[in-house]
């Protein structure tokens, strides 16, 4: 029998992975029209591993057929809240029952640590039975005028919704789409990321068996240039719900505006973590610590800069520093893995470069390269640059990997201007026990959300989302639900009518009053 330590050494490779994965359209697996397919890699050995459907226009034309035949013909988005609430909580059901399964797949599909990718697992479960719950708890408004009108907002599903994802926490990231667009009564098609299909070719399963009507929910696999340019693109998909990179953000916002859709948009992220000398220092130093190495540090939210008040900068760097280089870079499989591989060798090769780029701007004071012992896969150590000036790139930039640029500040107004100098606006951390300035510099700070004396813990209900690169729109409890449903106002007169009258001769007084009560 093998000791923990050397199977924890190996690459596992879990048992019946499957060697091709084919699209799901109106509740059957196929592959690409024209037969395409693209290679898929582990993140440990870089080899390929399985093959996946590469869709183009024609596979996505037929997957959107099919989503809104499910939409205009089928029972889904006419069935009640509550017998849709039960499906979705059958889904939340099955996907907690294979957790472990989940986790193994993902894990090895993305190099996330296993147990990292077991939390994600839970999570998208948690995510179905969120909005199972608030579809059946659902108010909307009713405004009355007495004894003249009553108005009441009327919500309907949209259509077919396109639902585009990335690759760092898979999975997870699709449940968050996939949960609200389906609970109000939409059709989806996704389109997951092409460097980690493997754990979305699982929800066709899960959606079958949990009683999901054929033709809600479609999956097209490919690349974001053919398979998702084109659900972008296609005229019967009024809504999409996008996650990845600010850039693709832009390019897909320049292509959805002919056609005037509604879009949700979960961009880039480069957030702030500001330490004040007053804060609890260990309780920051292991916050940040986790809020960039978490993850792989491929994580939107993560608190990739650190600006730290002077008086405590050089105990926080040491401390920090000497934290880091014992953070467990691993096998993903191994439980005890805190920092797995890399998705890509295309990203390790980004990642690295930052690391190089760091060394001229920054003080190295931990990792820097690959870890020892790593010599195949995309593992970085996890790492350090201290003293990096606001203009350095890797201040500016998202890296998406272990790595992290710590700044001093000597006052608030210097940490919120670095705090607030970059593009994006996405997360942000402050730590400090003054409880006036905790408030006042959250306020002040530009990011979408921030949490004041705590690593990133988030209620379901509050909304999510960036500002400025980081992101368009918020999604999160009943913002989600807002964004996948219209809210068609209907207005009803309960006393006489009362039409302007044109074409009667009046006077001008009462041709005036008319004229105050017309609209639009
Ligand atoms: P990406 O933008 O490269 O790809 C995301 C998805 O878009 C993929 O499915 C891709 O195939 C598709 N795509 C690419 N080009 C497209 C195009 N022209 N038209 C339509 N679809 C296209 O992002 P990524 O590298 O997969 O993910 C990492 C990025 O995602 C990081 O910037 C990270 O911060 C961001 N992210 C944001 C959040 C958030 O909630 N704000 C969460 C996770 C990740």
């Amino acid at each position: 029998m093998m000791d923990t330590t050397t199977v924890a050494a190996t690459r596992h490779v879990p048992a019946d992975l499957p060697t091709r994965i084919q699209h799901y359209i109106d509740g059957e697996f196929v592959d690409s029209a024209d037969g395409d397919t693209f290679d898929v890699l582990d993140p440990v050995s870089n080899e390929t591993y399985l093959q996946a459907a590469a869709g183009k226009k024609a596979d996505v034309d037929r997957a959107v057929a099919a989503a809104r035949r499910a939409f205009t013909d089928g029972p889904w988005p006419r069935m009640l809240p509550r017998e849709r609430s039960r499906v979705l909580h059958r889904i939340a059901d099955i996907v907690e029952s294979r957790d472990a399964r989940l986790a193994e797949l993902e894990s090895f599909d993305s190099g996330l640590p296993i147990t990292q990718a077991l939390g994600q697992a839970r999570r998208a479960a948690e995510n179905f039975r969120f909005f199972a719950d608030l579809i059946v708890a659902q108010s909307d408004d009713t405004y009355k005028v007495p004894g003249r009108q009553i108005n009441y907002v009327n919500r309907k599903p949209i259509g077919v919704a396109g639902l585009i994802t990335p690759w760092n926490t898979p999975f997870m990231l699709e449940s968050w789409k996939l949960a609200p667009a389906i609970a109000t009564g939409n059709t989806v098609v996704l389109k997951p990321a092409e460097f980690t299909p493997l754990s979305a070719s699982l929800w066709a399963g899960i959606f079958e068996e949990a009683g999901l009507p054929q033709g809600v929910f479609n999956l097209v696999n490919g690349l974001g240039e053919d398979a998702g340019d084109a659900l972008v693109k296609h005229p019967d998909v009024p809504l999409i719900s996008f996650t990845g990179e600010s850039r693709t953000g832009q390019i897909i916002f320049a292509n959805a505006a002919p056609f005037l859709k509604g879009l949700s948009m979960e961009l880039g992220g480069k957030s702030p973590a500001i330490v004040f000398a007053d804060a609890d220092i260990e309780a920051a130093v292991d916050a940040t610590i986790f809020g960039v190495f978490s993850l792989n540090g491929e994580r939107c939210t993560a608190g990739s800069r650190i600006l730290v008040e002077r008086s405590i900068y050089d105990d926080f760097v040491e401390r920090y520093a000497a934290q880091a280089k014992r953070v467990v870079v691993g096998y993903p499989h191994d439980p005890e893995t805190e920092v797995g591989a890399l998705v890509h060798p295309e990203h390790y090769d980004k990642v690295m470069s930052y690391v190089e780029i760091g060394k001229s701007e920054g003080r190295l004071v931990a990792g820097g390269g690959r870890p020892e012992g790593f010599d195949e896969g995309n593992f970085v150590a996890p790492t350090v640059f201290a003293d990096v000036p606001s203009d350095a790139r890797i201040f500016q930039e998202e890296i998406f990997g272990p790595v992290v640029a710590i700044t001093p500040f000597d006052t608030e107004e210097e940490a919120l201007a670095l705090a607030n100098g970059v593009r994006y606006g996405l997360a942000a951390y402050v730590w400090t026990n003054d409880l006036r300035r905790a408030h006042n510099f959250s306020q002040a700070v530009e990011a979408g959300m921030v949490w004041l004396n705590s690593n990133n813990v988030r209620d379901l209900r509050t909304p999510f989302g960036g500002v400025k690169a980081s992101g368009l729109g918020h999604e999160g409890g009943y913002r989600s639900i807002d964004f996948y449903t219209d809210q068609q106002a209907v207005h009803i007169t309960l006393g006489a009518a009362h039409n302007p009258t044109f074409g009667k001769k009046e006077t001008p007084a009462e041709m005036a009053e008319d004229a105050e009560t017309a609209e639009g």
